[in-house]
């Protein structure tokens, strides 16, 4: 047994066997052959050995001819290693004594080395890859046109991966992934806030871990607490069966909140709303009594589209949204793509140096006119089925939201012409999710309806950690003092604008800063569908009394990791059901 650590980003737990999607996206499931199978299957594995080592041998003479025999050798060695009659007994070893398929065997064989010399230290890790070419080229052989992807699955998986994509963790199955893990990835990355739309359970940024699981392994997720448990013990296992059960049970009870209001202990009423990213996560949201869509994150319709969607297809998903929630409003943002939501430049196709400085989000659809145009008619249309806001992404600095105000009138003048119907008042509304938009808070609330504050991109670029990546994530925090006082600054301008205010970054559906963010004076707060239960216990069992106090006390500390105790001690005492 072996248990990796990871950041927790959806929580439950799930139990089951491994695909391991590495770099190349191969998938070894621990299958057997049949007794009568093992001469003819050995036969298969030497047929496979002798093309990946031909193979091998051909690269070595091209690439020597390119650039040199030292570059050429390489691919020598490794038709040396699959041709080392060693390697050919171990793997026919585990066929023939184990029925393994040679599949199986020569992936076991080969990351079993990946093992021993990583193990040997750094000199021997540097050969890691070369293992790993040996053995995709061998199971290249093998698996011909058979391998084996996410889009086929048939049968539930635990997928293990370097990382997933926001649009291939989109493409994801909810009902055969039962859980995910990937070694690279954030607390607040797209890839993390999708597993929690899809309410699959997920730890990301482990690290290397890959080479240490076979497919079809016995893998433990616990979303919970961020850990992975390869080929758990009997104890574990059982162990994790009930707290499997546990997660469900507490989940079923927090069922009965559903119609009570976000209230507290002594009356301040809390709007809680839900992010979604797609129109089929409506009916989680009413399920879990969501007031309203506080962000619907548009960007979605575009991730797995070969071409921009057009406007009927955007009024289509927005119009569904609009009339599932049957009064309650709705906030749809305009597209935020780019960075890595679709870095690529729209019309070269080339990716930006630092996409996430770049020609993101607001950015982009002020130089994309037309693709913009036609996002803010469909919203304009869907805005006459029931109450529509237009929120803004990214925005920093006051001309981008004049410009885009500006569209939203000419958009209307055009609309007018043609006789289509739309509210006129529609509201609005900026995220605030860049240090010279807090800023300049002020400012903008002499022109905006209202505000939400995006703390995944605020804490990104106030402390200049980017949000996907592992190596910085213990820098990544909402707790830290610097985005504290951002947050106050922006409740200020508010209440001084009369601005509504809500908080929408992945910060308001973690329960250890609900306490905080309600003693800074926040009244609305847009979660996760899965969240709005255990927020709204939270909400109704705390005092406002006790609310303010513990942001005061929050204030005066100087450094994240203080705060966070400090809160997370808070918030146990609420509910330590789901504060670890
Ligand atoms: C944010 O940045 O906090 C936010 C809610 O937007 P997104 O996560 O989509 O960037
Ligand atoms: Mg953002």
């Amino acid at each position: 047994m072996e248990i990796k650590r990871g950041i927790a980003v959806s929580p439950g737990v799930a139990i089951g066997p491994a695909m391991v999607l590495d770099a190349e996206g191969f998938r070894i499931p621990k299958r057997f052959v049949k007794e009568s199978a093992v001469v003819s299957e050995v036969r298969r594995l030497e047929h496979a050995l002798e093309k990946a080592r031909d193979e091998a041998l051909g690269n070595e003479s091209l690439i020597a001819g390119k650039l040199g025999h030292e570059y050429g050798a390489i691919f020598g060695a490794h038709a040396q290693m699959i041709s080392d009659p060693k390697l050919r007994r171990e793997i026919v070893g585990l066929i023939e004594e184990q029925s393994f398929t040679p599949e199986y065997a020569t992936s076991r064989v080969l990351r079993r080395y990946v093992q021993i010399f990583e193990a040997a230290g750094p000199a021997a890790a540097s050969r890691r890859s070369d293992l790993f070419d040996v053995e995709h080229r061998i199971l290249r052989h093998l698996l011909g046109e058979q391998r084996e992807e996410l889009s086929h699955l048939t049968t539930p998986v635990i997928v293990l991966a370097h990382d997933l994509t926001p649009s291939e963790t989109a493409g994801l199955d909810p009902k055969l992934v039962k859980a995910f893990a990937t070694e690279e990835g954030g607390r607040t990355s797209h890839t993390a806030i999708l597993a929690g739309a899809l309410e699959i359970p997920a730890v990301v940024g482990i690290g290397r871990f890959l080479n240490d699981v076979s497919g079809a392994d016995t893998v433990i997720i616990d979303g919970n607490r961020g850990l992975v448990i390869l080929s758990p013990d009997e104890k574990t296992l059982a162990e994790y069966e009930h707290t499997e059960e546990e997660f469900h049970h507490f989940e079923e009870s927090l069922v009965k909140l559903r119609d009570l209001p976000a209230i507290t202990a002594d009356g301040e009423r809390i709007t809680l709303m839900a992010n979604i990213e797609f129109p089929t996560e409506v009916e989680h949201c009413l399920d879990r009594g969501a007031e309203g869509i506080g962000l619907y994150r548009t960007e979605f319709l575009y991730l797995d589209a070969k071409r921009p969607p057009t406007e009927d297809e955007h009024y289509e998903a927005y119009s569904r949204v609009v009339s599932a929630m049957n009064g309650r409003p709705v906030v749809i943002r305009t597209l935020d793509l780019g960075a890595d939501k679709l870095a690529e430049d729209l019309e070269s196709g080339e990716r930006e140096r630092n996409p996430f400085l770049g020609l993101r989000s607001i950015r982009l659809c002020l130089r994309h006119l037309e693709i913009f145009k036609t996002q803010l008619r469909a919203i304009l249309r869907a805005s006459s089925l029931g109450p529509v806001s237009i929120m803004f992404p990214l925005v920093s600095t006051l001309m981008e939201l004049r410009q885009a105000k500006m569209l939203i009138g000419n958009v209307m003048e055009d609309l007018d012409e043609e006789g289509q119907k739309f509210n006129r008042a529609v509201a609005v509304g900026i995220m605030i999710e860049v240090p010279s938009a807090v800023i300049m808070a002020d400012q903008f609330g002499r022109e905006t309806d209202f505000f939400s504050l995006g703390t995944n991109d605020l804490i990104q670029y106030t402390l200049a950690v980017d949000r996907n990546n592992q190596n910085v994530a213990n820098l990544f925090s909402a707790a830290d003092p610097a985005v504290l006082r951002l947050i106050r600054m922006v409740v200020k301008a508010s209440k001084r604008h009369n601005v509504p205010l809500s908080v929408c970054g992945e910060m308001s559906a973690d329960p250890i800063y609900t306490l905080l963010l309600v003693g800074l004076g926040i009244r609305g707060l847009s979660v996760t569908p899965h969240s709005i239960p255990e927020i709204k216990k939270i909400v109704r069992s705390i005092k406002m009394s006790d609310a303010v106090k513990v942001a005061r006390k929050v204030m005066t500390i100087d450094n994240a990791r203080d705060a966070i105790n400090y809160l997370r001690g808070e918030a146990r005492k609420i509910l330590p059901e789901v504060v670890g």
